[in-house]
């Protein structure tokens, strides 16, 4: 069976050769440095090895102002120029009007309406299936797809018995803050966990967002941890990728991590990442985020 894993990374970037404020730079990422063997920064956006590709995708989408993450998100989920229908970039959470489209163009109904099998491998706590319930809750683009489209959201059961993966990693966060008694995993762990389920899918969709939040100066942990763990967790990724039945894409829907010395996003191109059977076509296809919905059809046609 052929599978599509598309990881989500909020906020992520390809910015300046800065050892203070870019934490590509500033903390030494194994993805870049062993792998990669450089790391992406403006005017040296394209890279590749071992059947690796990192490259641009354009946020902008010709609109003025800062890309934000819920027009962003919604271009990416349904392949189209969000932040050109509603007239502005707009967020966090999708524009009104866009949530219709949302609803019917978004990757995973078009996937599930052309009988493949799909999954949003987050696992989700209590807590969040108590606030869907409420009058109005008001989710990113993400999950409200897969609400509006009848995908299941995964447990904090299925976080333990390794059917998920928590939008953190490695589960610390939700014992911390949460007061779960997960076992903590190590990131490659949670990483081989997500090949496994993407390789029991058609479609798989995996979201993290901890780069936003610190790239908005909001994070409370230690930045130099949470580098570590999310580059070991995309080492793993591609190390142990089946090339030969599974295409991975990391998007992202703007800048924001890549620059810490500002606390709003950025207008960097952002940082995409392709491996596996169609990595290759993905790199050389995708130039903006609204382009990422069509070529990840492509890949299971
Ligand atoms: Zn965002």
């Amino acid at each position: 069976m052929q599978s599509a894993l598309l990881v989500f990374l909020d906020g992520i970037g390809i910015g300046k050769e800065d050892y203070q404020n870019n934490p590509f730079f500033k903390y030494k990422f194994k993805l870049f440095n062993n792998y990669f063997e450089d790391i992406p920064k403006i005017n040296n956006e394209y890279l590749n090895s071992k059947g690796s590709y990192i490259f641009p995708t354009d946020a902008k989408l010709g609109v003025e102002g800062f890309p934000q993450s819920g027009t962003g998100q919604t271009s990416i989920l349904c392949g189209f120029n969000a932040p050109a229908f509603v007239g502005k970039h707009f967020g966090p959470f999708p524009y009104s009007t866009t949530i219709p489209i949302l609803e019917s163009q978004n990757i995973f109904r078009h996937f599930k309406s052309h009988k493949k099998n799909v999954c949003f491998a987050n696992g989700y706590p209590k807590v969040f299936f108590k606030y869907i319930k409420s009058i109005k809750p008001r989710l990113s683009s993400t999950p409200l797809a897969c609400r509006l489209s009848g995908v299941k959201f995964r447990t904090s059961s299925d976080v333990r018995s390794g059917k998920a993966v928590t939008a953190e990693i490695i589960n610390s966060r939700w014992n911390q803050r949460l007061k779960y008694k997960l076992p903590e995993i190590k990131a490659s762990t949670a990483a081989r966990r997500l090949l496994r389920i993407a390789s029991e899918n058609h479609f798989t969709m995996y979201e993290y967002y901890l780069t936003d939040y610190i790239g908005h100066g909001k994070y409370d942990g230690n930045l130099e941890s949470a580098a570590a763990i999310l580059d070991d967790f995309l080492y793993t990724l591609l190390s142990e990728l089946d090339r030969s039945n599974m295409t991975l894409l990391v998007c992202s829907d703007h800048g924001n991590y890549e620059d810490l010395s500002v606390k709003t996003h950025t207008l960097n191109n952002c940082l995409t990442i392709s491996a596996g059977k169609h990595g290759e076509r993905l790199a050389s296809k995708i130039k903006n985020i609204s382009q990422i919905k069509h070529e990840l059809i492509n890949v299971l046609k």
